[in-house]
C-alpha cells in the first residue's frame, strides 16, 4: 500500500514536486457555500446559526451560548462533566492539562511576554521593553488579547485534546475571555474546557460558528482572534473573516514525515505513519529514508497492521492517495527533503536524531528518537498540537502564547530631543510633500514649552 520511489527516477521527482506544492487543501469548491453561511449569520444572527445546526449537524441546540458555571445556574457545567468522567480519563486529562500549562508558562517567560517590568522614566509595562536614547523614550508594550474564540472540531471525532492545546496557551497569555465553539461538546470536551479556563461555550460547529465568533450574536460579543483546527468549511470561514478578526492560520489535514535510516525499527515507523493517517482521508503519511530495504519493511508493516485498526477505512483512503516513501542516497538529502516539504510532524527514526534535526530549518514539531511516539506530542508532552500544515511551517509556528497578544510601540520626546531631531523630521515630511506633518513639528519648535529657559 506504500508506494516506494527511488531518487533519480522520474516518479521520484514528480512525487516530490507534487508534495512541495500540496498546500492546506483546496477551499475553492466550498467558498460559495461558506460565503452564503457567513452572510446569513451576519444578517440573521442566532436564528440563522440555529438553522444551520439543524441542517448540517442534524440536531437542535437547546442553549446556544452558555457561560462557565454550574448547570443548575445555566452554566455549561464543566466541573460536573469532569466529575462524571471515568476516574482514569479524568486523571489523564488533568495530567495533560498540567503538562501543557507548564510548557506554555515556560514559553511565556522565555519570550518578550515575561513578568511585568517598570522603567525608571517610563510607564509600567506589562511586558516588552523600553529604553531611552538621546532624550527619546522608546518601547514596546505587550498585552494579552481581550477575547478569543477557540474552535474544537467535532464532526467525525471528538477532540478534547484540541481544547487543552488551544485554550491553555490563551489562558497563560492572560486572555480574560475564551469562547469555545464546538459542534459536539461531550463530557470530555466540557471537562477540558473547565480545566483550560474557557469562559463561554458556543454550541455550534462549522462556518456558522466561525461567523458567530467573528461578528457576534445578541448574546455573544465578537472575539478578536479565532484559533484552532477544523475541516474545509471551518478553514474557509476563517480565511473569509480574516481582516475583521485575526486568525492563527489555515490548518489542513494532519501530516507526518518519518525520517529513517537503516537503524530504524520498521514496525515503529509504520505505527507513527498510521497514527496520523487515521486522522483524515486526506492526511499525508510520508517516509524519507536512506534505506530501500527499510522502506520495503515499513510497507509490509503497514499492510500487516491494517486489519487490527478500528479506523481502517480512513487509513486505507489516506494511504492509497496521500502516502509515499522517498528513498534517497544520503543523510544530507533527508534534511533537504524535510526542509523543502516543511511538514507538520517530523518523526526522527535515525541515529543522532538531534544532529539531523539541527540541519532542518522548517518543520512544525520534531519527535526525536524511536522512543517518542507522535501520539505523545498529540496528547500529553506539553507543546500545542495545533501546528502548521500543508507546508505553512515555512512561515507559521505551533500555536503558542505569542498568538494571544497585541503589541504596541511607545514614543516620548523631551524638549532637547525635539530641538535636535525636529529639523530632520521636517525635512523628511517636506520631501514627501506632507506639509502638515512638518507644521506639527515647527509649531512645537516655536512654542514656549520647548524653550530651555522655560523648562
Ligand atoms: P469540524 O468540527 O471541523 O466540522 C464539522 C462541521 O462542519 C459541522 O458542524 C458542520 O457545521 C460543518 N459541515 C459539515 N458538512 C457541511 C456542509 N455540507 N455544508 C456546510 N457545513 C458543513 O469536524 P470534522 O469534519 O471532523 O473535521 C475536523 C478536521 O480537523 C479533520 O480534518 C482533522 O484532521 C482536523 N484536526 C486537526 C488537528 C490539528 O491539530 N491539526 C486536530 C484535530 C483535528
Amino acid at each position: 500500500m506504500l508506494p516506494i520511489y527511488i531518487e533519480g527516477s522520474p516518479q521520484f521527482e514528480s512525487t516530490l514536486s507534487a508534495l512541495r506544492t500540496r498546500g492546506t487543501g483546496d477551499l475553492a469548491n466550498v467558498t460559495p457555500a461558506v460565503t452564503e453561511i457567513i452572510d446569513n449569520v451576519r444578517r440573521g444572527g442566532t436564528s440563522a446559526v440555529l438553522g444551520y445546526i439543524e441542517k448540517f449537524e442534524r440536531r437542535t441546540s437547546k442553549a446556544l451560548v452558555r457561560h462557565a458555571g454550574p448547570e443548575a445556574e445555566g452554566g455549561f457545567g464543566g466541573a460536573e462533566a469532569l466529575a462524571r468522567l471515568p476516574p482514569e480519563v479524568r486523571a489523564a486529562l488533568e495530567t495533560a492539562a498540567a503538562r501543557i500549562a507548564r510548557y506554555h508558562e515556560r514559553q511565556r517567560d522565555a519570550g518578550d511576554l515575561g513578568p511585568a517590568s517598570v522603567t525608571a522614566n517610563g510607564p509600567a509595562l506589562q511586558a516588552g521593553f523600553s529604553y531611552e536614547e538621546e532624550g527619546v523614550l522608546l518601547g514596546m508594550r505587550v498585552r494579552p488579547l481581550r477575547r478569543v474564540g477557540v474552535y474544537a472540531p467535532g464532526g467525525k471525532a471528538r477532540y478534547p485534546s484540541s481544547v487543552l492545546m488551544s485554550a491553555l496557551p490563551a489562558r497563560i497569555a492572560g486572555v480574560q475571555e475564551i469562547v469555545l465553539a464546538s459542534p459536539s461538546a461531550d463530557d470530555a470536551t466540557l471537562a477540558a474546557a473547565h480545566l483550560s479556563g474557557v469562559t463561554t461555550l458556543l454550541d455550534s460547529g462549522g462556518a456558522q460558528a466561525i461567523a458567530a465568533l467573528a461578528y457576534g450574536l445578541p448574546e455573544l460579543a465578537p472575539v478578536d482572534k479565532i484559533v484552532g483546527p477544523g475541516n474545509a468549511y471551518v478553514a474557509c470561514a476563517k480565511k473569509l473573516v480574516f481582516g475583521d478578526v485575526s486568525i492563527d492560520g489555515i490548518t489542513g489535514p494532519s501530516e507526518i514525515l518519518a525520517l529513517a535510516d537503516e537503524s530504524a525499527d520498521p514496525r515503529l515507523v509504520a505505527a507513527d505513519l498510521l497514527s496520523q493517517a487515521e486522522h483524515d482521508e486526506a492526511s499525508y503519511a510520508l517516509l524519507a529514508t536512506t534505506s530501500a530495504k527499510l522502506a520495503e519493511a515499513v510497507a509490509r508493516e503497514l499492510d500487516a497492521a491494517l486489519p487490527e485498526l478500528t479506523r481502517r477505512a480512513i487509513v486505507e483512503a489516506s494511504l492509497s492517495t496521500h502516502a509515499a516513501a522517498l528513498v534517497v542516497g544520503s543523510r544530507a538529502r533527508l534534511a533537504e527533503i524535510a526542509d523543502q516539504l516543511a511538514v507538520e510532524h517530523v518523526a526522527f527514526h535515525v541515529a543522532d536524531a538531534e544532529g539531523l534535526f539541527s540541519e532542518i530549518g522548517t518543520l512544525g514539531a520534531a519527535l526525536l528518537g524511536d522512543l517518542t511516539p507522535v501520539a505523545a506530542g498529540d496528547y500529553l508532552a506539553g507543546p500545542s498540537h495545533v501546528l502548521p500544515t500543508g507546508g505553512s511551517a515555512r512561515f507559521g509556528a505551533p500555536l503558542g502564547v505569542y498568538d494571544f497578544v497585541t503589541r504596541a510601540s511607545l514614543i516620548r520626546y523631551s524638549g532637547a530631543a525635539l530641538r535636535t531631531q525636529g529639523p530632520i523630521i521636517e525635512k523628511l515630511a517636506l520631501a514627501e510633500g506632507l506639509q502638515a506633518h512638518a507644521r506639527a513639528v515647527s509649531l512645537r519648535l516655536a512654542s514656549k514649552a520647548i524653550d530651555p529657559a522655560k523648562r
